[in-house]
């Protein structure tokens, strides 16, 4: 079943590690009906909401398999370069997930930065089973 949504859950990290199909740059593809989808962005874009065509999705946690939308943020091209700079990296207020990241953030081997919420995670676990369950886009 090819339109199944194949991630390998990341206990520690919260991280939803793709499973599936990637393109010839290592990036998650969705294999669908209507042909290859971009996984962060499908998914993303199911939970969170559509990304603005002006907007990147930046890898909070910094590991570019992990498909979980709460570690991605949709932020403009200008940011996004900002965000190269570790030093400015590290100085943000926020997690992907909009919590705190002084009082939260749990820090992932890539030098990225993860939510340790529970109620957050909680809540991530739920959604991803819904995805599981909803399978590939139709459209
Ligand atoms: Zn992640
Ligand atoms: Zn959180």
């Amino acid at each position: 079943m090819s339109s199944q949504l194949l991630v390998e859950r990341d206990e520690l990290y919260g991280c939803w590690t793709w499973a599936g199909k990637t393109n010839s740059n290592g990036y998650p593809t969705w294999w669908t009906k209507a042909g290859p989808r971009d996984a962060h962005a499908e998914l993303y874009a199911r939970v969170r909401g559509p990304v603005a065509d002006d907007r990147y999705l930046d890898h909070v946690c910094r590991r570019r398999t992990c498909v979980n939308p709460w570690h991605l943020e949709a932020v403009t091209q200008r940011e996004n370069l900002r965000r190269r700079d570790w030093g400015y990296r590290s100085k943000l207020a926020k997690l992907a997930c909009g919590h705190d990241a002084f009082l939260e953030a749990m820090r992932t081997p890539e030098g990225g930065k993860v939510c340790r919420n529970a109620v957050c995670r909680t809540s991530q676990e739920a959604a991803l089973r819904r995805l599981e369950a909803e399978g590939a886009p139709r459209r």
